[in-house]
C-alpha cells in the first residue's frame, strides 16, 4: 500500500479508537503531518470522529488553508494542528480533544501530573493554556492562525497541554503514540481525581517519567494498538 494511503487509514483508525475509548465524542480531532510534504497536514472534514472514513480526510497548509476542499467543510479548530506542526519539526501527529476528566485540571490550581507508569508519556507536568490571557473573551475555540501559534508557543517542547474551560491538545512523533498519550491522559486525570479524594498523592518521580518515556516504542504501542483496533472494529497492522 502506498505511504499516503497507509497514513489515511491510520488517521481513520485513530479517530475510531479515540471515539471508542471515550477520549473524543462528537467533537475532537486527530491529524498527521503529510508523509510526502512536511509543510502540509492531513485532517478530516468537520465530522464526528466515529463516523470518519478515508474520503473525509483533507489536506491543509500549516496556515490551515485546505488544498483541495471539494465542497467539504473543515474543522474550525484546524489551526491547533498547523500551529504545532509549524513550531515542532519533531511532531508528526496532533490530537485535540475535550476529554472530560482533564477539564477540572484546566480550571483549578491542581496540576495534572503522572501517577501511573502507563501515563508517564503525558510528561512531568501538564501545562495549561488560557486563551483569555491574550485574546480576551472568545468562544474559546482556536479559530485562527494567531491562536494556534499562541497555543503551540505555550506548549513549548511538551507533548500535552490543557486548554482552560475547553479541553486538551496532545502531540507526538507518530499517530499511534499520539493516540496512546491521549488515552492515558484521560486515565491519569480520572485516577488523580480519585486519589485526591483519598489524600496526598505520591506521583512518579522525574527520573521514573524519563525512564518510562525512553522505553515507549513499538513493543508497547503495538500491543495497545492491536487491542484498540479490535475494539473499534478496525484492521490491525503491526508497526516495526
Ligand atoms: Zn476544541
Amino acid at each position: 500500500m502506498p505511504k499516503l494511503q497507509n497514513v489515511l487509514e491510520e488517521i481513520v483508525t485513530a479517530n475510531r479508537i479515540l471515539a471508542h475509548e471515550g477520549v473524543v465524542d462528537s467533537f475532537g480531532h486527530v491529524s498527521s503531518r503529510h508523509p510526502d510534504n512536511p509543510n502540509h497536514f492531513l485532517l478530516s472534514r468537520a465530522r464526528a470522529p466515529e463516523r470518519i472514513d478515508v474520503d473525509d480526510i483533507m489536506e491543509f497548509t500549516l496556515e490551515g488553508e485546505p488544498v483541495n476542499p471539494g465542497g467539504r467543510a473543515p474543522y474550525l479548530e484546524r489551526f491547533i494542528h498547523g500551529g504545532i506542526y509549524e513550531a515542532r519539526p519533531d511532531v508528526n501527529s496532533v490530537v485535540h480533544n475535550h476529554s472530560p476528566s482533564v477539564i477540572p485540571f484546566g480550571i483549578t490550581d491542581k496540576k495534572l501530573k503522572p501517577l501511573l507508569h502507563m501515563c508517564a508519556n503525558i510528561g512531568q507536568q501538564v501545562g495549561c493554556w488560557d486563551s483569555h490571557d491574550k485574546f480576551g473573551d472568545t468562544a474559546l475555540l482556536v479559530e485562527d492562525v494567531a491562536m494556534g501559534r499562541d497555543l503551540a508557543k505555550a506548549m513549548g517542547k511538551d507533548r500535552t497541554i490543557l486548554m482552560r474551560g475547553h479541553g486538551a491538545t496532545v502531540c507526538a512523533p507518530n499517530v499511534r503514540h499520539c493516540v496512546f498519550i491521549s488515552i492515558y491522559l484521560e486515565v491519569n486525570a480520572k485516577l488523580q481525581m480519585q486519589a485526591m479524594a483519598m489524600g496526598d498523592i505520591k506521583f512518579l518521580t522525574p527520573g521514573e517519567v524519563d525512564k518510562v518515556i525512553a522505553r515507549t516504542g513499538p513493543y508497547t504501542l503495538n500491543r495497545a494498538w492491536e487491542n484498540w483496533c479490535r475494539r473499534a472494529g478496525r484492521p490491525f497492522v503491526a508497526e516495526l
